[in-house]
């Protein structure tokens, strides 16, 4: 059987990932989400085991010594991690992942898996992305301004990418995310 794709979509934070993955699960159902595992407390709406696995440290600390994520990465603070064999077993099932991750984890899979779709989502513009991650209303000054140093350091890290999307809308962003599965599929090498 032929492998699924594995796509990775990065991009700072503040970019709209989370909101472009949850419109894509929408559009695109035979899209398998991976979900991370993280040290980071949840925020109000979010579910244990849809939107995170919540660990604490040792509980994280244990999941890298029994190599059972494939990348993570330190975040402001907090660990994210991708739990390995849920992505492994899909791809080995014919059907498609994408993981929602930040940048230096992104290019940790990269080097597992260089086959793999790696997708950059692009702000509109660097004032846009302030505004984003300061609208957002649920972190401390001194989080915004840590994110947004970290932003501008991501936004340098675009060359290692297969495809720059940039989210001006949502929509048009997810068509453009839809059209490069597509073209994927239909890549020679796979035939
Ligand atoms: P948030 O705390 O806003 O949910 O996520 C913070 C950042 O961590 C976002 O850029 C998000 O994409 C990233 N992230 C979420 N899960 C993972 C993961 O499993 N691995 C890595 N490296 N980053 C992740």
């Amino acid at each position: 059987m032929r492998k699924g794709l594995l796509i990775v979509l990065s991009g700072p934070s503040g970019v709209g990932k989370g909101t472009v993955c949850s419109v894509l699960r929408q559009k695109m159902p035979e899209l398998v989400y991976s979900v991370s595992a993280t040290t980071r407390s949840p925020r109000q709406g979010e579910t244990e085991g849809l939107n995170y696995f919540f660990k604490s440290k040792d509980q994280f600390q244990d999941m890298i010594a029994r190599d059972a994520l494939l990348e993570y990465a330190q975040y402001v603070d907090n660990y994210y991690g991708t739990p390995r064999d849920f992505v492994e077993k899909t791809i080995s099932e014919g059907k498609d992942i994408i993981l929602e991750i930040e940048v230096q984890g992104a290019l940790k899979v990269k080097e597992k898996f260089p086959e793999g779709v790696f997708i950059f989502l692009l702000p509109p513009s660097l004032d846009e992305l302030k505004q984003r991650i300061t609208g957002r209303g649920t972190e401390t000054q001194a989080v915004i301004d840590h994110r947004l140093t970290v932003a501008r350091e991501e936004m340098s890290l675009l060359r290692y990418y297969d495809y720059a999307v940039i989210n001006d809308e949502i929509d048009a962003a997810c068509h453009r995310i839809q059209s490069i599965v597509t073209a994927e599929h239909c890549r020679r090498e796979r035939f």
